[in-house]
């Protein structure tokens, strides 16, 4: 009996772990609850994974199956927060007049709110995300080189900045130089840290129940 609560200790500490490892990349993800995360997205990966058996035995034609995939990445990138906003407003009115001078106007693109230009400037990239359409590997992944490659900045414990152009992050948000930000700013670099497939893939929603 002991041994049965211990090992859904640990099974419930690696999924808790894997959250936390997903909220350090994606710290805009809309559920904040690390094993929640963990529980929704290991839902959708058995739909992509389902998806992906289909096609493969010829359910549903190519056309269908990326439309589905499109869907599904859709939703697992809300999840995660991992989308970027096509017209962030600044929150102030434009003083264009409605009619033909609005529909032509690029200060707020036809909207009559003024379009943030330079939050779309500064904006942090989206991770790689992508379905894999291969049955005999898991759905939901992250590109390889963007795993190898990428770092995480982060200041106060918080995330700021998560890719693969961190120099150009710092020099374009503080102007510092990244020594001056680690010595003085109180910034920290870490390596990304997420479940791996023997490719180098970044896995999403591994199922942890096989390793234990
Ligand atoms: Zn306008």
């Amino acid at each position: 009996m002991a041994t049965t609560t211990t090992k859904r200790e640990q099974l419930y500490e690696q999924i808790r772990k894997h959250g936390e490892d997903l909220l350090r990349i994606f710290p805009q993800a809309t559920e904040q609850d690390p094993v929640k995360l963990c529980k929704k997205l290991r839902r959708m990966e058995t739909e992509g994974e389902r998806q992906a058996v289909a096609y493969c035995n010829g359910d549903h034609d190519m056309e269908r199956h990326e439309t589905l995939t499109d869907q599904l990445l859709a939703r697992v990138n809300k999840l995660l927060g991992n989308t970027r906003e096509y017209q962030p407003k600044t929150g102030a009115k434009c003083g264009c007049k409605q009619g033909l001078v609005r529909d032509n106007c690029p200060t707020c693109e036809g909207t009559g709110q003024v379009v943030d230009f330079r939050a779309i400037r500064t904006a942090p990239p989206t991770v790689p995300v992508f379905i894999n359409s291969d049955p005999r590997g898991h759905a939901l992944k992250i590109r390889d080189e963007w795993v190898r490659d990428a770092q995480v900045l982060c200041r106060d414990g918080r995330t700021v900045y998560v890719g693969t152009k961190l120099e150009e992050w710092i020099h374009r948000h503080h102007s510092y130089s990244v020594v001056h930000a680690l010595k003085h700013e109180g910034f920290t670099i870490k390596s990304v840290s997420i479940h791996r497939d023997w490719g180098g893939y970044g896995i999403i929603a591994p199922d942890l129940t096989e390793n234990s």
